[in-house]
């Protein structure tokens, strides 16, 4: 991989904790997880890792500079967030807000403006911490829903990054996506990034729908071609630090743990789940399906025991004590109803245990209970079956865990179906070992093979590689000294001819196209250059003869419309450059007319010698749909006539494919010996012309995307300047 710059890791917490107690400042690291995946990196890059260091500003006020100087030295950089923001930005909009929503618990989430004001003003304390660390040609990788709006920030206040930015919890159905109020805003800060990444394709699939419902940014092959950029979404299942969690089974540690807890279950078949205590983890639906299980199945009652474990998490927010309270309600009935002397149905642990305690109870598990209602990836699926290194468990997984994607060996259950877990549990118990074995065998190869290292470089590399795509989509800014020598050549020309193509080029789209009329800045810039002598405009359009006639009639410029059909000079009348016909129009029509009817939104546009059909104003998904239907309608019946079907902007047009703006220019240039020659065009009808131009012409595509021409400007504002200047230009 090339080493350029830096790379800064940045997430909310930092790897490394700080508390205060007594007075006395100390550091806990965290291990396994994101921290092992990233190591690799720091060998290769100049990097660092910004993040809070978990403890609020005003409580380290007096330590902060020993705090930073401690954290230096693991090349860590601590963002001061203060109480209000810790409160209102991470336990408020992080936590009550996106959580819930992204986890489809619309119900939980609190929408309020203070909230989101708190996260905006955190995302920002973020931004500005890099800012001091961060220069140009430097590579940031963000990480998850805390700072989604991170990615834009940094894209505004500092040139030429390469910005990642990871997801590690779900992005929703843009169903539940747009309840958020400030949903805009979100998807823009995303947007900010060269490269957005998820979990699974569903969340890519709802992500790139949000983006095209929302913001009207379309995509193809899961890039979003945004205004002037092109922003790469992808799938990069996290992987785990399989080679530690294979190897701690084997360690004294956690056989002595593992003879501890076999003392205590004695006889049993053991059931094992491990959570977070969080309403997305669907403990109470899991609890009742192992309590149908044991009122089914009687034979297994008092031979197995399930372990659950539930680490405290978010303690003192609402919906976290009320799924306390139930939980623990909810394991007491169900021991009560079938305990006897000698067997506990439910060994429930509320508590957070050393990685020695959690990899003996991954070996011990006969069975991983994992049923998650939602989940973006669920690690704890990955590490249990990375742990069974006999082969001897079964992995029951809920599909709706991120998981359940890679995991198709488990035996996939859906969360809520209590009969469905329960006889999932019993088919588990009683596989045979074989079978457990090549089930398991089949995960840990992949797990082993896509760990977390590399998906951490799995991430980089596709962001090199996005950065390359997007230098192909770009191509040379017509600036500067490229500038300077263009005003220059057209200063000293004697016969110049600029071919100007006119929507998305002179003017930007507009909903409706009889709307997009040159305004008058445009004209005074055209009837300025058509003042030098020298110089002649041709305005090369797809539009229908009458619309220019009626729009430029007030200049001596030439058009051709129609892509090429039609030729007017100045002062004379319309002419066909090359003979047509348009009997095929009476086949295609009526197609037209049924997928218009069939697209509400959708018209018909027709010209001399071409139909076309326009989808700017539909329901985008729909209008996807029944575009890709009407060229496959259109293909099947004219497969023998001269027409083609072309994909334009929103449209498809239909026409005689002799015909293109590329030949008709060419009928042009034969005419004179030409000095200097200027193309400007924003779509593929335009590349024809780029196509057939000597190489010392100036052709200019105008926005992004991938094309023939030899500069690139942003917009039809930017040609516009460009065009004042040479029309300032005195004398010929
Ligand atoms: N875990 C832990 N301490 C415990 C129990 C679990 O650190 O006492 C870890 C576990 O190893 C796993 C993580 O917590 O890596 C849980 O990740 P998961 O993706 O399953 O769920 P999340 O908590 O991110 O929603």
């Amino acid at each position: 991989m090339e080493k350029k710059g830096k790379l800064i890791i940045v997430s909310n917490r930092l790897p490394i904790s700080v508390s205060k107690k007594a007075g006395k400042i100390s550091f806990q690291r965290s291990i396994g997880g994101l921290a092992t995946g990233l190591a690799s990196f720091y060998k290769e890059y100049d990097s660092l890792w910004v993040g809070w260091p978990g403890i609020a500003y005003e409580k380290i006020r007096e330590d902060f500079q020993q705090v930073k100087k401690e954290l230096k030295k693991d090349k860590c950089v601590p963002v001061a967030l203060p109480q209000s923001l810790v409160e209102q930005f991470y336990h408020g909009f992080c936590n009550k807000t996106i959580w819930p929503l992204f986890h489809y618990f619309p119900n939980y989430a609190v929408f309020s403006d203070t909230l989101w004001n708190a996260y905006k003003k955190g995302n920002e304390l973020f931004a500005e911490a890099l800012e001091d660390i961060l220069r140009p040609g430097d590579t940031v990788w963000i990480h998850d829903f805390h700072l989604m709006l991170l990615p834009r920030l940094l894209r505004e206040s500092i040139e030429d990054l390469s910005i990642g930015f990871f997801l590690h919890i779900p992005f929703p159905s843009s169903e539940i996506f747009r309840l958020m109020p400030w949903r805009d805003e979100v998807l823009e800060g995303l947007l900010g990034a060269d490269l957005v990444g998820f979990h699974t394709a569903d969340y890519v699939g709802h992500f790139l729908s949000s983006v095209r419902r929302i913001l009207g940014y379309e995509n193809s092959f899961n890039q979003i071609l945004a205004e002037n950029r092109m922003i790469q979404a992808d799938v990069f299942p996290m992987g785990i630090d399989y080679k530690t969690f294979k190897a701690a089974v084997g360690t004294d540690e956690v056989k002595a743990e593992i003879e501890r807890i076999k003392r205590r279950v004695g006889d049993s078949k053991v059931i094992i789940s491990v959570d977070r205590l969080d309403y997305t983890k669907g403990l109470l639906h899991r609890l009742e399906a192992f309590e149908r299980f044991l009122d089914r199945y009687p034979k297994w009652r008092g031979k197995v025991t399930f372990i659950l474990l539930v680490v405290p998490s978010r303690v003192g927010v609402e919906q976290y004590a009320k799924l306390k309270k139930n939980l623990d309600e909810m394991v007491g009935r169900i021991n009560g109803k079938y305990d006897t002397i000698g067997w506990i149905p439910i060994w429930y642990l509320y508590r957070s245990v050393p990685q020695s305690v959690l990899s003996a109870l991954y070996a011990i598990g006969d069975v991983a209970l994992i049923t998650p209602i939602r989940d973006g990836m669920n690690l704890v699926a990955k590490e249990y079956v990375a742990s069974k290194i006999d082969g001897n468990g079964v992995l029951v997984l809920g599909e709706l865990a991120g998981a359940a994607r890679e995991m198709g060996e488990a035996i996939i259950v859906s969360p809520l179906d209590r009969s469905g877990v329960a006889d999932a549990i019993k088919q588990a118990l009683e596989m045979p070992s074989e079978e457990k074995a090549l089930r398991i065998s089949a995960m840990q190869k992949r797990l082993e093979r896509y760990d977390v290292v590399r998906w951490a470089r799995d991430f980089m590399e596709r962001l090199t590689h996005t950065k390359e795509k997007q230098a192909m989509f770009m191509g040379k800014k017509l600036a500067g000294r490229d500038e300077a020598a263009l005003v220059k050549t057209y200063a000293s020309a004697h016969n110049r001819v600029l071919f100007l193509d006119y929507d998305g080029t002179l003017v930007g789209f507009r909903d409706k196209p009889e709307k997009a009329m040159p305004d008058k800045e445009l004209l005074e810039i055209l009837e300025r250059l058509t003042r030098q002598k020298a110089t002649e405009i041709v305005i090369v359009s797809g539009r229908d003869p009458y619309t220019l006639q009626n729009w430029f009639s007030s200049l001596k410029v030439n058009i051709i419309a129609e892509h090429g059909v039609w030729l007017k000079e100045i002062d004379g009348d319309w002419e066909m450059i090359e003979l047509l016909d348009s009997e095929w129009k009476e086949k295609v029509r009526p197609i037209l007319e049924l997928y218009t009817d069939r697209t509400p939104g959708s018209f018909i546009e027709e010209k001399e010698f071409s139909l076309v059909w326009h989808y700017r104003r539909c329901d985008p998904i729909l209008a996807t749909v029944r575009s890709r239907e009407l060229k496959d309608a259109l293909l099947q019946l004219i497969a023998n006539l001269e027409i083609g079907v072309l994909e334009g902007n929103k449209v498809i047009e239909i026409k005689n494919t002799s015909i293109n703006k590329g030949r008709a220019i060419l009928h042009w240039l034969a005419r004179k010996d030409y000095d200097f020659m200027f193309v400007a065009g924003d779509d593929w009808t335009d590349e024809d012309m780029f196509e057939v131009l000597p190489d010392w012409a100036y052709s200019i595509k105008i926005g992004f995307g991938i094309s023939k021409a030899r500069y690139r400007l942003d917009s039809p504002f930017e040609l516009r300047q460009i065009l004042m200047k040479l029309a300032s230009i005195k004398g010929k």
